[in-house]
């Protein structure tokens, strides 16, 4: 087994990683910003090392940094998380080829998928339903974008290569804002994520958000282990996710799922990845891939009782799969609440001290969380600050749970979006399953 990990992450996933690692009795190594020294995964860890001030780009994307972390304490291997570096393709391959094992695919597959058009044409290749497209980038030939439009249909919608976090991507309604969008998109995708290569596809209108959770060896063995429904989102951003989807056949569920682990078999995918899909009546299309172990997994892990973070460090430590598809039963109903130091109406994020805290409890309730009393809330992460997880035998009790989850929740002395998650459980249309991913803006009107 692995018997040192470092931890290349901060909040709730680290600490997650942390208790992983402790019931599998491997050792851990937090690395963390000088403003983080009194995280609680920290303070838990074997070792603990500072890698820089808190700006992101000096410690926690500082790939020297965290492959010296990685020498210093003599580990054998690095848990990404998810977001910084976990889909960096050159961090992946830099820390195989320091001698580390990287707690994720192969740099080749992380780079094959990274690149939303290579990851659309290989799926193709494999029979997953694609939504259609410009197959290709987009050339700066004005008149052969308009063909590419015309032939698609409008609205079209025009999409960063390289994109992810639900920024870089434009929806196009007119012939005549085409050329304006294209342009627009491509400097942001330059800006943003450095690489100005952009594509267009169908603009699915009122679709569902769903993706089918995979778990591979890399030798020849995988495993679906169901979907998530994450339709509930602000900014093409999740915000609430649960699991089971409603109102999808299990022939249909069987069906996709079958292929996507059949997929991940074929390109020797080795670790845990999620397919991103747009539903809409009794179809998939697929969107992309995403590599790394996903904020809503506890979902997954509920409904299965597989835990997902030990299944990509065993994954990881070359065994081979140890379930088989005909043993992974879905039982019960689990919901998912981001909970964020942000505005509940304008989204933008709040920061400053938490002047008191108490976490909720209760049969079926899980909080995964690193905050506490006197948690300062800095600007330099993410507004996540937590996620609450119900679950139940059925989507009711599990809605009841949230309910009550939510009341008990405290976090006072910042925003919170605690509200709007307990106006959406009370919500008709929430309750009755008739969500999309436009709900939260048609039924909870912005500002
Ligand atoms: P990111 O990598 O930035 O998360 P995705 O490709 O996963 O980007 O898309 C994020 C969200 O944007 C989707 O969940 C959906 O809400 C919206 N979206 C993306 N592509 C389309 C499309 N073709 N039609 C409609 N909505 C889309």
């Amino acid at each position: 087994m692995l018997d040192k990990i470092v931890i290349a992450n901060r909040g709730e996933i680290a600490l997650r990683i942390l208790r992983a690692c402790k019931e599998l009795n491997i050792k851990t190594v937090a690395v963390h910003s000088d403003i983080d020294r009194d995280l609680k995964h920290v303070l838990l860890a074997d070792e603990s090392i500072c890698i820089g001030p808190a700006q992101l780009i000096k410690s926690y994307l500082n790939i020297p940094a965290l492959i010296s972390a990685a020498e210093i304490t003599g580990a054998t291997a690095i848990h990404p998380g998810y977001g910084f570096l976990s889909e960096n393709a050159d961090f992946a391959e830099q820390v195989e080829s320091s001698g580390f094992i990287f707690i994720g695919p192969k740099a080749e597959t992380i780079r094959l998928m990274g690149d939303k058009i290579s990851a659309i044409s290989t799926m193709k290749a494999f029979g997953i339903p694609c939504i259609p497209g410009s197959d290709g980038p987009l050339s700066n030939k004005i008149k052969i974008n308009h063909e590419i439009a015309d032939k698609i249909g409008y609205p079209v919608i025009i999409k960063a290569s390289r994109g992810g976090g639900g920024r870089g991507m434009h929806v196009v309604y007119q012939k005549k804002d085409l050329e304006r969008y294209i342009n627009i998109t491509k400097i942001e995708a330059k800006s943003i994520f450095n690489n100005d290569m952009i594509y267009m596809e169908k603009y699915i209108e009122n679709p569902r958000h769903i993706e089918i959770q995979v778990i591979a060896d890399g030798k020849g063995n995988a495993l679906y282990l169901g979907e998530r429904d994450c339709s509930i989102q602000r900014r093409h951003q999740k915000l609430l996710e649960e699991s089971p989807a409603l109102n999808i056949s299990s022939e249909l569920k069987k069906y996709i799922g079958e292929l996507c682990s059949k997929t991940f078999i074929e390109i020797g995918y080795k670790g845990v990845g999620t397919f991103e899909f747009l539903y809409k009546q009794e179809h998939f299309y697929f969107m992309e891939v995403n590599t790394r172990i996903q904020v809503e997994h506890t979902l997954t892990e509920m409904i299965t009782d597989i835990d997902l973070i030990k299944g990509q460090i065993r994954i990881a430590n070359d065994e081979t799969l140890w379930i088989k598809q005909k043993d992974i039963q879905f039982r019960g109903h689990a919901i998912e609440c981001r909970i964020n130091a942000e505005d509940s109406n304008t989204f933008i994020p709040n920061t400053g001290k938490i002047k008191r805290f108490h976490a909720p409890g209760g049969l079926g309730v899980r909080w995964e969380s690193h905050i506490y009393t006197g948690y300062n809330i800095s600007p330099y992460y993410d507004s996540m600050i937590g996620k609450l997880i119900t679950y139940g035998e059925n989507r009711n009790i599990a809605i009841a749970r949230m309910k009550n989850a939510l009341s008990e929740l405290i976090i006072d002395g910042i925003k919170t979006n605690i509200n709007l998650h307990n106006k959406i459980m009370h919500d008709k249309d929430f309750i009755n399953g008739n969500t999309n991913i436009y709900y939260l803006n048609k039924n909870f009107k912005q500002n």
